[in-house]
């Protein structure tokens, strides 16, 4: 009665609220895709912000105070591990105390098998249909138990969510699958499609194994052009955060094609060709197969 007199007052003076029902938390990402997954389990139950940008580099990436700003108020952390983000937890002790959850808990890692980062975990565990449903659900919890009165409507959102992502995906594996053998290859720049390789059944190769790491030195080049050559292999790919130079070049001097860009760590904006994580996963594994099944 008294809190409905209080509204009846506010309205009167035009001071009400937009949705006075509506108790928002705020979740804070690492980067882009994450905010995209956890906008898609929260719905409107949570401001979603992310630490980086449409575009950036995420795995050297270095935090102004602006980056810092934004972060602050915010009830749940959500971030990748694995190696992936090497300026997280410097930038957390910002925030004071707020929970961090690590998303790729619970994936299995593959190890990266070359550089100077030869034998830790391959950090880029969301690009994997199968790795996605564990990150939907380590998000639900995330945000249930940050949440607990939402935590039904985070589960229901979360169900729906991991249904859309298989139902995406089921005409992209059988094209892959009707390739022949020999041709189900993955060249790229960086080594950042080990999972979804492992997903589709594709031998993977890069130019260099991760952006934190040296790229496209004269050696790196040199292996590749070797390996495509031996192989007969038709198509090499870049990433969006990275310069396609090393790439193209490997192209030119095989003869292979050039498949465009394939996108792993961040979104592009709204009007760009990725703004979702459903998008970042279907565009790639188009290109792929595209590249895969053009004609030479
Ligand atoms: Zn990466």
């Amino acid at each position: 009665m008294r809190l409905f007199t209080v509204l009846g007052l506010f309205i009167a003076l035009g001071l009400a609220p937009a949705s006075p029902a509506l108790a928002q938390i705020k979740v804070l990402t690492s980067f882009t895709v994450f905010a995209d997954m956890a906008r898609n389990v929260a719905r409107e139950h949570a401001e979603v912000v992310s630490i980086t940008r449409e575009g950036a580099e995420i795995h050297m990436f270095r935090p102004t105070p602006g980056d810092i700003k934004r972060g602050l108020g915010a009830n749940v952390v959500l971030w990748n591990g694995l190696g992936l983000e090497t300026w997280f937890e410097r930038y957390l002790e910002n925030l004071g105390n707020v929970k961090a959850y690590t998303l790729s808990d619970g994936v299995e890692p593959i190890m990266i098998a070359e550089g100077s980062y030869e034998g830790r975990a391959n950090p880029h565990g969301w690009m994997s249909t199968g790795n996605a449903i564990i990150y939907i659900d380590n998000i639900v919890r995330a945000l249930s138990e940050t949440d607990p009165d939402n935590a039904k409507a985070y589960a229901a959102n979360g169900e729906s969510y991991k249904a859309e992502i298989a139902a995406t995906f089921a005409p992209i594996r059988a094209a892959i699958e009707s390739l022949p053998e020999q041709k189900r290859w993955l060249v790229t720049s960086e080594a950042a499609f080990s999972y979804l390789a492992k997903d589709f059944g594709l031998k993977e190769a890069s130019i260099w194994a991760i952006n934190a790491d040296s790229q496209g030195s004269p050696q790196q080049v040199r292996r590749i052009i070797d390996l495509i050559r031996d192989n007969e292999i038709p198509v090499i790919f870049s990433e969006s955060t990275v310069s396609p130079k090393p790439a193209q070049q490997v192209a030119r001097e095989t003869g292979a094609a050039y498949g465009g860009v394939l996108y792993v760590d961040s979104l592009s904006t709204p009007d760009g060709p990725v703004p979702t994580y459903l998008d970042l996963l279907r565009v790639t594994s188009e290109t792929i197969v595209a590249g895969l099944t053009a004609k030479p």
